[in-house]
């Protein structure tokens, strides 16, 4: 009997665990091939401390070729169209059949719905945040804004964590007397997706360290100049330094797909992430898993956790074993306070009477979990 064919789009955190749970427990009849157009992805969650030279830049990548050790075999190549009906997926290096499809190719940014801002800063993609690192090691006064233009966006504690870390920073150096940081976020509050009382202690948290946090104000456009920045509530402002969190979207090979049915993010079974095509699973970024009042966040730790999950029942499909436990939604991200403390915030997204959420302290070992989880994710841990 020939094996089965698993094949899975995207090497990021998802693709990644699919991929790595599902080759785990197969015979090597069956392959497991995993498509990315980038052999190195870099790890987004160590921009807000690469940005202030706190991380190196040549140490937040890893290649997906070293995926062949295990036995999972890595096409480099663009995604170009998924027909599910004929089970191929058209790659700027050849079409590939399969029999089990996971799409994991996150979410994509839409730089242009807010205009001037891919001119600006950010340090929401790798080239970005080297960019930005560059500008910050060269400011010693000056106003600093961060501005997030509509949610959802991956890694909802990103904009906060990445101005408390700039508060650190500029402390350290001893110029954050001349240095004003704000962030501008489009939600009413910050953090609701962790509950009310996060989300205050967030707010007080910002205060104390002298950082303006203004709310109900996505940025909706930058000035050519990239010097001023306007706002959804139909204010405006002047900085040095504007670094905006960009729109997400679906990417365009998924939203032409009918894995996507004209929804912004592929609806999928919630205990399955399965689509609404048998056997073709979506997970991470692309997706969209409700969860209360909100949605599981876009985060790498929930991209994995559902990789892991589809990788359990691919297997458990081609081996005929019971199907494995509904996935949970539990997971927790990392949000540092500075370069030394970092606190996390997460919990269980699909429990019984909504979402069972806590932000913890910011403390050292919280930083030593984050460096280890840096570390895990560079061998493939997670
Ligand atoms: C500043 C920042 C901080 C963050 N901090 C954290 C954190 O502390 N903790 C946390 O858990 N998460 C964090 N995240 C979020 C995390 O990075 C994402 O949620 C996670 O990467 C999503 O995983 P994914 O597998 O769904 O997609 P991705 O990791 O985005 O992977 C998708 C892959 O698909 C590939 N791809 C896309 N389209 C195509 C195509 N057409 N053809 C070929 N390849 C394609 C891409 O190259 C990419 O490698 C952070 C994100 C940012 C921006």
């Amino acid at each position: 009997m020939t094996g089965s064919k698993i094949l899975v789009l995207g090497g990021g955190f998802g693709g990644v665990q699919a991929a790595i749970e599902a080759r785990a427990s197969l015979d090597a009849s069956h392959e497991v091939t995993i498509v990315d157009r980038n052999r190195v992805p870099h790890l987004c969650g160590m921009n807000p401390l690469l940005i202030v030279g706190e991380r190196d830049t040549d140490k937040a990548g890893r290649s997906l070729g070293r995926l062949a050790n295990r036995g999972i075999s890595y096409v480099e190549g663009n995604i170009d169209s998924i027909d599910t009906s004929g089970q191929k997926v058209v790659t700027s290096v050849g079409t590939l059949d399969y029999d089990y499809l996971v799409i994991a190719l996150g979410a994509a940014y839409d730089w242009d719905a807010v205009p001037g801002a891919s001119d600006a800063y950010s340090f929401y993609d790798f080239d970005y945040a080297r960019h930005l690192r560059r500008r910050l090691s060269r400011i010693k006064r000056g106003r600093i804004v961060i501005a997030a233009a509509k949610p959802p966006y991956k890694c909802p504690p990103a904009p906060l964590e990445t101005a408390m870390i700039i508060n650190w920073w500029a402390r350290k150096k001893g110029i954050r007397k001349d240095i004003d940081i704000s962030v501008y976020i489009p939600e009413p509050g910050p953090l609701g997706v962790a509950g009310k009382e996060a989300s205050m202690r967030v707010r007080a948290a910002l205060d104390r360290r002298g950082i303006e946090l203004v709310t109900a104000a996505g940025v909706t456009e930058v000035s050519p100049n990239g010097r001023e920045a306007s706002f959804a509530n139909g204010s405006s402002t002047i900085a040095d330094i504007i670094a905006t969190i960009p729109v997400h979207k679906i990417p365009d090979t998924v939203a032409a797909s009918d894995v996507a049915n004209g929804k912004p993010w592929v609806p999928v079974n919630r205990e399955t992430l399965e689509t609404t095509t048998a056997n073709v699973f979506a997970i991470g970024d692309v997706n969209v898993v409700p969860s209360g009042d909100f949605a599981i966040p876009k985060a790498g730790v929930f991209a994995a956790g559902q990789g892991v999950k589809v990788g359990e029942i691919i297997a458990s499909r081609i081996n005929g074993s019971a199907e494995p436990e509904p996935y949970d939604g539990l997971g927790f991200c990392f949000m540092a306070y500075s370069g030394g403390r970092s606190a996390t915030v997460g919990g269980e997204f699909l429990a019984e009477g909504g979402p069972d959420t806590v932000l913890t302290e910011p403390t050292v070992s919280g930083m030593k979990s984050k460096e280890r989880f840096e570390r895990d994710w560079r061998s493939f841990k997670i």
